[in-house]
């Protein structure tokens, strides 16, 4: 199978050819297809499974036909997570010119808020500081979000991070797509499953 066969743009094909992802790892291969039909996603992966490409290339795939500003949104638990995932898309993306904001806690909230003005078409962010943004930085808000990632959801409610994520569902779109990864199944990803996916297709790998 290549990133090809499973309906992947000419483009991003050459961009993961740019990283030597010579073929699409498992979660991929049976993430990305369901993605491009426009479904809600749970997908119990690991880290290293490349569920980061799994969500990043329908994502731009879909900003290439809409390009639009505050386009998706990917909550992750900790800023190192938050910054590979950045440097993914990035480098995903690099040739379709997308702009990602990395937003998370203990950095300048003026100089993230600086980032946020410019209007990014991705927005990486741990719970916290990004309702802090929600709360506090004029002019920015989440109203025309397309896309919700909530990546390695069984951490992010581990981490007490239950309240920020409520406030952030309660401002975006309902009118979404949305990704739920997590490396367990645990009562409290049940329950926010529920709260944020319509009909998912359930992937395990
Ligand atoms: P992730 O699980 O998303 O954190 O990805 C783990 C690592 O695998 C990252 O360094 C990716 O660049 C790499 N990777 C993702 N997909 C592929 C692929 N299809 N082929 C080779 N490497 C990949």
């Amino acid at each position: 199978t290549t990133f090809k066969d499973l309906g992947v743009v000419d483009v991003l094909c050459e961009a993961c050819e740019e990283l030597k992802w010579k073929k699409p790892s498992t979660i991929q291969k049976e993430s990305i297809p369901v993605a491009l039909q426009g479904k809600d996603i749970i997908g119990l992966a690991e880290t290293g499974s490349g569920k980061t490409g799994a969500f990043a290339l329908p994502i731009l795939q879909a900003l290439l036909e809409n390009p639009q500003r505050y386009f998706a949104l990917i909550l992750t638990p900790t800023r190192e997570l938050a910054f590979q995932i950045s440097e993914q898309f990035e480098a995903l993306g690099a040739s379709i010119g997308v702009k990602c904001a990395v937003i998370v806690g203990g950095m300048d909230m003026v100089a993230q808020a600086l980032m946020l003005s410019k209007k990014p078409h991705i927005i990486i962010a741990t719970p916290g500081r990004l309702v802090d943004h929600l709360e506090n930085t004029k002019g920015f808000n989440l109203k025309a979000l397309k896309f919700l990632v909530m990546d390695e959801a069984d951490r992010i409610l581990n981490m007490d991070f239950e309240v920020e994520v409520d406030k952030i569902l309660r401002v975006i779109p309902r009118e979404r797509r949305t990704y739920l990864f997590s490396a367990t199944m645990t009562k409290k990803v049940q329950k926010l499953q529920r709260a944020s996916l319509q009909d998912p297709v359930k992937i395990e790998v």
